[in-house]
């Protein structure tokens, strides 16, 4: 098997992003006119830059509000307007969701597409990936498409004047990528893109977590008080450039098949994606019999970062088997990542690590 690494062709961060939006797509040979999909809180935050970046060249756009989940029926409307525009970029501004529907709108148009996230709660930006979910908010697939974005555009400043709980969410999906790629490299499974994993890829996903662990409560502190700091600036490049690149070229494994378990059960859903990966890694460490004090380390972090570390934080009863079997079944399916721990994984197995790892928890 070949080894395979790949990331955006351009990635870029900093204080008022925005203001550049169509300077930096023009820097990589994007082209208008351009279909902006948003959601409601990043196009009032950014609108004003967006429009301003796109007079200054010149460029003809217009904005799509984005209010839903990432649908099939969603990317299919984003699709028809793209086509009915005529449109020769696509960008996606907002929260993981809308990233995904465009990433997959643009990628079913063929065109190329910018991703601006608002937020740094998931990895995903810098993916070619699309997480697509049913109406009742179930993982249905993992759309993955032959390109990854053209484009990631961070700014820092709408980062800071989210909640804090996002960037918490993003730490959370950022701290799997590590466990996971180490999983895929002993194992020699393939990555996200059918490869196995580089020595790049797994550097990266390695500094991910130690730059997690340095800053990421320092990070949540500046957020809360709406600061860019040094360890803010940090922390924005691990959970969106180098979580995204550890695990779409280096690999998902047990971490990620449990965060699909637990949405299965309804009283999840109201939580974000990072903060089950948080429980996902948990029961990873469990079911790798990882030791005790590292254990404890990492329940001691996430309990610095406002993060899940029991079952009932999402709303679960680690005493209800009925509800356990079912993520555990879940989280086993043929197919699933969680074949990619280097041993044979059942869903019995997944369910005495989810309730190890509740009770391991418990103790810190
Ligand atoms: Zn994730």
């Amino acid at each position: 098997m070949m080894q395979v690494f790949c990331s955006p062709l351009r990635y870029v961060q900093g204080i008022s992003a925005s203001n550049q939006l169509a300077q930096q797509m023009d820097a990589v040979g994007m082209k208008p006119p351009v279909l902006l999909v948003a959601s409601k809180s990043a196009r009032s935050q950014a609108e004003k830059a967006w429009q301003e970046s796109m007079k200054q060249l010149g460029w003809e756009f217009s904005i799509l509000d984005f209010t839903g989940e990432c649908t099939p029926k969603e990317i299919d409307s984003v699709v028809a307007r793209a086509k009915t525009l005529g449109v020769k970029s696509l960008v996606g501004a907002g929260g993981g969701k809308v990233l995904d529907t465009a990433r997959a709108a643009a990628n079913i148009c063929n065109i190329s597409i910018a991703l601006a996230p608002s937020i740094a709660s998931t990895d995903a930006p810098t993916s070619a990936l699309s997480v697509v979910y049913d109406e009742q908010g179930k993982v249905l697939e993992y759309r993955i498409f032959k390109r990854n974005p053209d484009l990631v555009l961070v700014d820092l400043s709408l980062i800071a004047q989210a909640p804090v709980r996002f960037l918490a969410a993003g730490i959370g999906d950022a701290l799997s990528t590590y466990f996971e790629s180490d999983a895929c490299r002993l194992s020699r499974k393939p990555n996200m893109r059918s490869g196995l994993s580089t020595q790049a890829a797994f550097a990266l996903a390695r500094f991910c977590f130690d730059s997690i662990i340095a800053d990421g409560a320092d990070a949540c502190v500046a957020v809360a008080n709406k600061i860019v700091s040094p360890a803010l600036e940090r922390i924005v490049e691990a959970n969106t450039l180098l979580s995204g690149l550890g695990f779409e070229s280096s690999g998902l494994a047990a971490a990620h098949a449990i965060h699909n378990g637990l949405t299965m059960i309804p009283s999840t859903h109201d939580f974000l994606h990072g903060e089950k990966v948080t429980i996902g890694v948990l029961t990873q460490l469990a079911l790798e019999g990882k030791p005790r004090p590292f254990f404890q380390d990492i329940v001691r972090f996430l309990k610095s970062v406002n993060l899940p570390t029991r079952l009932k934080d999402l709303g679960i009863d680690a005493n209800d088997l009925n509800v356990i079997n079912t993520i555990a079944k879940r989280a086993t399916q043929p197919g699933e990542t969680i074949h990619n721990e280097p041993f044979p994984v059942t869903a019995a197995m997944v369910a005495d690590a989810l309730r190890a790892a509740d009770a391991l928890s418990a103790q810190v």
